[in-house]
C-alpha cells in the first residue's frame, strides 16, 4: 500500500482505504450460502452550496435545443435581449460555442417578477455555473460539481454469458447501464486475447477491480478498470493497468506482458454470436454444409473492424458473400468479413487499414437470411477456426528497467482483488 500513497497521494490513498470497506462489495455468490451484509455510511460528500435563493421561486428547467444558440435559449426563459447581453456578459467561463444540445439549464424567478434572479447552466457532469441577478446587475460563479471515487472490486462466475454474470454480480450495487458498461470496459480489456461473445464457458471466473464515481444526486459512473483477473476453462490471465514511462496506460498479465497483440479476437466490439464454427445447417441454402467462419449477429450498420493491420486485398461483391473486404496481414494470414451492408469510406483494394479500423457496417448482403457478420480468417488460402489462428502467444513484456515498479503495482492491485472482508452495501 505504501506505493500508493508515495505514487498518487490524495485520492489514490483514499480509495485504497475505502477499498478496505468496500472492496468486494458485490461479490457474487451462486452458491446459497448469502454473504453478510452490513451497511457502513458513506463518507460525507462536499460540494460548495450556491448562492440559492428563497425557494419560493418559481423553477423552469430547459433544455439546449439541437442548432439553438444561447441567446435564443434564454430569450425564451423570459430574459429581455438587452439582459440576455448583461447575463453573458457577466457569465465568465462560458464559452458559448461549446454549448451542447441536450444541456441543461435551470431558470428561476421571484413570483412577481417576469425575469429569472438565477439561471444554472451545468455545462458538464463535473461544472455548473451559476448566474444571479441583483441590483448590482449579473455575477456569476463556476462550481465543480464533486464526484466522490470510490475503487470497487466485483467478481462474477460465467453462467450463461458476461452480461448475465454482472446482472448477477451488481445486482445491489450497480444500475444495469452501469452493469453493461463495466461489462464493455472488462470486454475491451481482453479484447485481445478472448472473444467474450464466444469463448466464456461456463463456470468461468472473473474479479475486476475499478474506479466508480458517484456525484451527489446519486448518478454513477464506471472509471477506469486497475486490474483483472479471468478464469477461464485453461488458463488464468490478468490483467494489470500499468503506465509505462512515457507511455499511455495499458494491459499488463501476470507475466509483465502486454494484453495488446497483433490481431483481436474478434471483428465486433463485443456482441452476441449467432454460431459458431463448424457444421450446420445454411439458413438460406437449406442445407448443412461447412461453415467455414463465424457468423455474428449484430444489427445492421454495426461498424466492422479488420482484426489486425494490413493491407485490403479485396473490397467488392463476391458471390455468396455479398458485399466482402478481406485483408491480407503481415504474417500471410488473410480475413475475409462478408454480408456488409457498405464500406467505411476509403476503404478499397491497395488501402492500408490499422488494428481495430472501420472496415464496413454489418448487413444482409449475399446468401444471409438476417443481418450479420460472416468472419473468416485464411491461412495459405484455406479457411481456418478464428478461435485458433488468431490465438495470441504473448505480447510485449514490460521493460527490464520498470518490472520492479509494475510487480509492486500488481502486488498491490492483486491484494485489492483478493481482499477478503465484509460485504457491505455502497449506498
Ligand atoms: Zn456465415
Amino acid at each position: 500500500m505504501k506505493f500508493f500513497a508515495a505514487d498518487k497521494p490524495g485520492r489514490r490513498r483514499m480509495a485504497v482505504a475505502l477499498v478496505a470497506s468496500i472492496v468486494a462489495a458485490a461479490v457474487l455468490q451462486l452458491s446459497p450460502s448469502p454473504t453478510p451484509r452490513k451497511s457502513v455510511p458513506a463518507p460525507p460528500v462536499t460540494i460548495a452550496a450556491p448562492a440559492r435563493l428563497a425557494d419560493s421561486m418559481n423553477r423552469r428547467v430547459d433544455t439546449m435545443r439541437r442548432g439553438e444558440t444561447v441567446v435564443e435559449l434564454l430569450q425564451r426563459g423570459g430574459l429581455s435581449p438587452s439582459e440576455t447581453g448583461h447575463l453573458l456578459a457577466a457569465a465568465k467561463g462560458l464559452d458559448a460555442r461549446r454549448l451542447r444540445a441536450g444541456m441543461s439549464v435551470i431558470l428561476r424567478a421571484h413570483p412577481n417578477d417576469s425575469i429569472p434572479s438565477e439561471v444554472v447552466f451545468n455545462l458538464s457532469e463535473d461544472r455548473t455555473l451559476y448566474l444571479t441577478r441583483s441590483t448590482l446587475g449579473w455575477a456569476s460563479e463556476e462550481k465543480l460539481i464533486a464526484w466522490q471515487k470510490d475503487t470497487v472490486v466485483v467478481s462474477g462466475t460465467i453462467r450463461s454469458s458476461l452480461y448475465a454474470a454482472m446482472d448477477s454480480a451488481r445486482g445491489a450495487l450497480l444500475s444495469r447501464p452501469a452493469r453493461s458498461e463495466l461489462a464493455w470496459t472488462l470486454a475491451d480489456v481482453y479484447e485481445y486475447r478472448i472473444d467474450m461473445s464466444r469463448e466464456l464457458r461456463d463456470g468461468d471466473k472473473f474479479k475486476v477491480l475499478f474506479e466508480l464515481s458517484t456525484a451527489p444526486g446519486g448518478l454513477v459512473r464506471v472509471g477506469e478498470v486497475l486490474a483483472a483477473r479471468f478464469e477461464f476453462s485453461r488458463a488464468q490471465v490478468e490483467a494489470i493497468r500499468y503506465e509505462k514511462s512515457g507511455g499511455r496506460a495499458e494491459f499488463f498479465d501476470q507475466n509483465g506482458k502486454s494484453l495488446r497483440m497483433a490481431f483481436l479476437r474478434a471483428p465486433l466490439a463485443f456482441r452476441r454470436i449467432s454460431s459458431v464454427f463448424g457444421m450446420r445447417r445454411h439458413p438460406v441454402l437449406g442445407v448443412r454444409r461447412a461453415h467455414k467462419g463465424t457468423d455474428y449477429a449484430a444489427s445492421s450498420g454495426t461498424p466492422i473492424r479488420t482484426v489486425g493491420e494490413g493491407t485490403v486485398i479485396f473490397s467488392g461483391r463476391k458471390g455468396g458473400y455479398g458485399n466482402a473486404v478481406e485483408v491480407r496481414h503481415r504474417n500471410g494470414y488473410v480475413t475475409r468479413y462478408g454480408h456488409m451492408r457498405g464500406f467505411a469510406t476509403g476503404i478499397r483494394r491497395g488501402s492500408h487499414v490499422g488494428i481495430g479500423q472501420t472496415i464496413g457496417y454489418v448487413g444482409m448482403t449475399g446468401l444471409a437470411s438476417g443481418p450479420h457478420l460472416h468472419f473468416e480468417v485464411l491461412v495459405n488460402g484455406a479457411q481456418r477456426d478464428p478461435r485458433r489462428a488468431l490465438a495470441s502467444k504473448a505480447g510485449l513484456p514490460i521493460p527490464v528497467s520498470e518490472r520492479a515498479k509494475f510487480d509492486q503495482l500488481r502486488t498491490a492491485y492483486i491484494e485489492m482483488l483478493d481482499a477478503d472482508v465484509e460485504v457491505v452495501a455502497l449506498r
